[in-house]
């Protein structure tokens, strides 16, 4: 293990905290972690992620950057509408940290590309924008044993949960049973959300991602955090496992 001096100074704030230290900043650097989508979740979980040192992010996105994406939206600039929005996040990054690396897919995620793009990951999150590649990371991560830190907001609220495929944990499945019929649809367009909702998520992904990769805290798994923000109410929900799950339980 060596960290250089400039590793050691960039990081100074994450390793004076006992439970990174500089083994654990080392760890960061050698990680992989495969963030989906760039929009309101994505860009301060990418910022979050990029800046605390995780050494090899993959990025994914199909989409190019358009005016009323810049309201949340907060790693791409008004100057890069029209670009592919990995283009943009991928310049922004490199000013942060020109240190790690990025690696850019423009595509969507689907079922193709799927497994080629989670088998080699250390931990998966998911800030996708609708519920039909949702359904598809859970039930790829849960399939490849894959860490997968999952977040959804609308208005002005949101909700997070850890999912990994342990023997007494739930899965995704076992809360969702089924993908809603209009898997398609993109919650923000059509129902609005503040900005700053996708920042407080964004940050809880990037936190947990962090905590998952060295081990530390309490893991999320079998929990789903639910915070309202208009009315600051929280809450904490066991996800029981589901003993006739279709898809963990084997029947
Ligand atoms: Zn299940």
């Amino acid at each position: 293990m060596q960290l250089s001096d400039k590793d050691i100074d960039r990081y100074s704030r994450n390793i004076i905290l006992p439970e990174i230290g500089g083994e654990g900043q080392y760890k960061l650097l050698q990680s992989k972690v495969l963030v989906i989508g760039m929009g309101g979740l994505g860009s301060p979980l990418l910022m979050y992620l990029a800046a605390a040192g995780i050494g090899n992010i993959t990025i994914i996105d199909n989409d190019n950057v358009e005016l009323s994406n810049l309201q949340r939206q907060v790693i791409h600039s008004t100057q890069n509408i029209g670009r592919p929005k990995v283009d943009s996040a991928k310049s922004y990054i490199e000013k942060i940290n020109p240190e790690i690396k990025i690696t850019k897919i423009n595509s969507r995620v689907d079922t193709d590309n799927i497994i080629e793009l989670i088998a080699k990951q250390d931990v998966i999150a998911d800030g996708s924008d609708n519920f039909k590649t949702r359904f598809l990371v859970a039930d790829t991560c849960f399939k490849l044993k894959k860490t997968l830190i999952s977040a959804a907001i609308t208005k002005y609220e949101g909700q997070i949960s850890t999912w990994k495929n342990k023997k007494n944990l739930p899965c995704y499945r076992c809360l969702f049973a089924n993908e809603p019929n209009d898997s398609n649809i993109n919650n923000c367009s059509s129902n609005g959300v503040l900005g700053s909702i996708g920042g407080v998520f964004g940050s809880l992904q990037a936190t947990e991602v962090i905590k998952e990769i060295l081990n530390i805290g309490s893991s999320l798994s079998g929990f789903l955090n639910i915070y309202d923000l208009l009315n600051n109410t929280f809450r904490k929900i066991k996800i029981n496992k589901d003993p006739n799950c279709k898809f963990c339980s084997g029947k």
